[in-house]
């Protein structure tokens, strides 16, 4: 698609942009704006820019009716929004140079924008990519989701334990959204069923409306633009005046509560189920309103119901919105009088479901007297999707059903609903046919694929990292953005000194200033030329922070015993959340900072070894972490992390990455070349196998001096004088049960760890490594992942 050429904007033009806003908009004279005042200019007068072509590419969607594809997603972890912006409308130059003359600096400015943190990790951040790679691929469509009024909670450390705040990024203006009050529905819980007229009626006993708030979201150069719509409550009457006037004011003032209640905050989980009646309702709000808009939007300009899997694609990104199946038959069938059959097949035709997880415990699981409870409807519907299955599947064996054991199972009911289910890294997918689903893949071959997950180059390398965004334009030339396979053509460059010494240089300054962050973040000093070594993302046993640490201890314990030894000086820099309620994790950030406090106040560790732990891990502080690690922690039990993103995102900046087989980091490792990746651990199969000796942990521990002695560190208060037996809990598990095996592995990785260190030692060896590792992420683009999708599940094409 192209657009009319606009008039060339000019810094002036812009200047006077700015200017205007702040002053008609934000209501406030150039003397007295604050940062924030600016930063609001400053968003309006970018966000003007984005109006053209959004409205050019719904425009262009209705005129050549173009297939639509619908994200439905409970969380997009999408962070900070101007720069990314500023920088997909080619405009970040420019809005600097004008900010220059307005005496404002564009970094500081963009610095002051809260994260819009509507996720938790991984799940959340990909969605969030997505959008964005649909946007720049031209592939019509919109993100459907909530719009929380509180994010994920912010993190802080009292005395070396998590503390959680609630986050408020609507306590300031949100520049970016417009509210639709006219785009809204009404949607119902509870209540009973009444057939009337030869029909079934769902006389709902709650409502509450859905009001939409749309984002637009602009892909690379500003070609095309999509709609990230989040859906607000409001309450269907503001107030019973009836019940009021008689004095009942709490139930009175009931439907306010029941809205205020549904988007008042992200539950801060995505690895356990929670078996919450308010969760089950936010996850019917997104889907009901989001299939309830996009029925309205066909039937603008369709005329046959029947037709709609030709037009429209929707994709579920985990089981959360996989009432979208029910919910879609139920208004074909209550509302548009279809059959139940036709219905159910329409509705598998136009469904996709993302499978996110192996993990047991965050599979979806609603008890039927619940679901029948707060919806009775679907529950009716569900009971007949699973009947239809059964009926045309009679060989299905007993062990799958969608209800089994007074409970509705959402993976299952996404898989018979889908017409397509893929898995998210090519192990994934392999352990989702044969682990997760193994009788429904059975039944349905073909129907389980694989899209191996991408991360956004415009956000994850140029946003994040314009030292290295810069040397590779330098080197091959514009345009690597939008086709990241190009980063290959860095290759025969790695022979080069030069360019080598460049690639590192930029590492250098990155680390420099990340020092600095660190410095006045955590008030410690680090050598910006030790080796940074990240782990950065949610702690969760399976992630296995945890075998960092007691590596780290183990690390600490030979510097003790050797003080004058020589070692790879190491600052191990630590990020991540643990859900609040998951009290393990959180005994695993206690130690992490235990061992920090320990480390960093040992005389004998100068100049070796640091621990540094900044609080409330986000995308923003992944953007400045990320560009100055050396060494990339994916070190999670083989068979669980069903993909990792945080993995492409650091070898794409040029880190190295120490992993076990899991995830993507199987087809990291194939790309970058076994020879430059440390692979250490038990694979996926070894792991099942090595969990039938049920004395692995002891054996394992018996067999590892070190790792007898760090546990005996640890059980005696080494880390905690203060309470001495703090840690006996964790010491115990380790010893006794240890299901992620963080000991059976131990001895590997650190073999593995001498090996980092002896590359670190060869600094020219260690760039080529680097380098190699950012010229062979091509594959990792979202971009990539979005073209597969279109293709393989949504039959849909680029408008551009
Ligand atoms: C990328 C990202 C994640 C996911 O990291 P993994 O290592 O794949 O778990 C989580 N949180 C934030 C803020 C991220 O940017």
């Amino acid at each position: 698609m192209t657009n009319e050429k606009e008039p060339t904007l000019t810094r002036e033009g812009f200047r006077d942009d700015i200017l205007h806003h702040l002053k008609y908009t934000v209501g406030k004279d150039r003397h007295h704006a604050s940062v924030y005042d600016w930063r609001l200019a400053l968003s309006y007068a970018l966000r003007d820019r984005i109006v053209e072509p959004w409205f050019a590419s719904t425009k262009a969607t209705w005129d050549n009716d173009y297939k639509r594809v619908y994200y439905l997603s409970m969380e997009y972890l999408i962070g900070r929004i101007l720069e990314d912006a500023a920088i997909n409308l080619g405009l970040k130059g420019l809005a600097a140079a004008a900010l220059l003359d307005l005496g404002q600096d564009f970094d500081v400015i963009a610095l002051d924008e809260p994260d819009a943190a509507l996720g938790n990790g991984g799940l959340g951040r990909l969605a969030a990519c997505y959008m964005e790679s649909m946007a720049t691929l031209g592939c019509p469509g919109y993100g459907y989701g909530v719009r929380y009024e509180h994010g994920l909670f912010r993190q802080r450390f009292e005395m070396g334990q998590q503390a959680e705040t609630p986050e408020d990024w609507l306590s300031q203006r949100h520049p970016w959204e417009f509210e639709r009050p006219e785009s809204n529905y009404t949607v119902r819980f509870k209540g009973h069923m009444e057939e009337r007229h030869g029909k079934t009626v769902w006389v709902p006993g709650e409502t509450v409306i859905a009001t939409a708030y749309d984002t637009p979201i602009v892909g690379w150069e500003g070609r095309w633009s999509n709609t990230l719509r989040l859906w607000g409550a409001k309450p269907t009457t503001l107030f019973d005046l009836e019940r009021f006037n008689r004095g009942d004011y709490a139930a009175a003032a009931a439907p306010e509560t029941l809205a205020r209640t549904i988007t008042r905050v992200l539950y801060p989980d995505d690895t356990t189920y929670a078996g919450k009646e308010l969760r089950l309702k936010q996850e019917y709000f997104l889907t009901s309103a989001s299939i309830k808009d996009i029925l309205r939007r066909y039937l603008e300009s369709h005329d046959d119901i029947t037709e709609l899997d030709k037009h429209i694609a929707i994709q579920m990104n985990d089981t959360h919105p996989a009432l979208a199946g029910p919910e879609l038959i139920r208004l074909l069938v209550d509302r548009h009088d279809l059959p139940f059959e036709q219905a159910l097949e329409i509705s598998q035709n136009v469904l996709g479901y993302t499978n996110h997880t192996l993990l047991p415990e965050a599979l979806e699981r609603w008890s039927t007297w619940l679901m029948g409870s707060v919806l009775p409807r679907h529950m009716q519907i569900i009971e007949k999707i699973d009947a239809a299955h059964l009926k045309a599947n009679p060989a299905r064996p007993a062990s799958i059903g969608i209800v089994r054991n007074h409970e509705v199972h959402m993976g299952e009911l996404a898989f018979v609903m889908a017409n397509r289910v893929n898995g998210v890294s090519a192990l994934h997918t392999e352990l989702v046919k044969s682990q997760l689903f193994p009788a429904l893949d059975k039944l349905h071959p073909g129907r389980v694929i694989n899209v191996t997950n991408g991360v956004t180059p415009r956000r994850w390398l140029k946003l994040a990292n314009p030292g290295l965004a810069d040397l590779v334009t330098e080197t091959i030339g514009e345009g690597w953005e939008a086709d990241l396979d190009r980063l290959e053509e860095l290759v025969p460059h790695i022979e080069d000194n030069g360019f080598r010494e460049a690639f590192m240089a930029v590492k250098r300054a990155n680390k420099a200033e990340a020092a600095h962050w660190m410095k006045v973040k955590c008030g410690i000093e680090v050598d910006p030329d030790a080796m940074f070594d990240v782990q950065v993302k949610r702690i969760h046993e399976y992630k296995r922070q945890l075998m960092n640490v007691f590596e780290t201890i183990a690390q600490w314990h030979e510097i003790k015993k050797n003080p004058e030894g020589d070692f790879v000086p190491r600052v191990k820099i630590f990020g991540g959340k643990s859900a609040p309620g998951y009290a393990v994790a959180k005994e695993i950030i206690h130690l992490i900072n235990d061992v920090a406090e320990v480390v960093n106040n040992d005389p004998d560790m100068r100049g070796r070894l640091k621990v540094i732990y900044p609080p409330n891990y986000n995308v923003t502080m992944a953007e400045r972490l990320i560009p100055a690690a050396d060494l990339s922690e994916q070190i999670s039990t083989a068979g669980k992390e069903a993909s990792g993103t945080g993995n492409m995102k650091l070898s794409l900046n040029g880190a190295l990455s120490i992993g076990t087989l899991d995830g993507a980091n199987v087809e990291i490792r194939e790309r970058v070349g076994a020879e430059n990746f440390f692979l250490f651990g038990m694979t996926a199969q070894e792991v099942i196998e090595r969990r039938k000796n049920v004395n692995h942990a002891r054996e394992a521990i018996e067999a590892s001096q070190a790792l007898k002695d760090v546990l005996q560190l640890i059980a005696e208060g080494r880390f905690s004088p203060n309470q001495r037996d703090r840690y006996h809990g964790l010491v115990h598990r380790a010893w006794n049960s240890d299901y992620f095996l963080v000991t059976s592995d131990f001895t590997d990785y650190q073999r593995a760890q001498a090996e980092v260190d002896a590359a670190f030692l060869d600094p020219d060896r260690w760039a080529r490594m680097a380098a190699l590792n950012t010229a062979k992420m091509g594959f990792f683009s979202s971009d990539r992942s979005i073209r597969g999708y279109m293709e393989n599940i949504w039959g849909a094409r680029s408008a551009l």
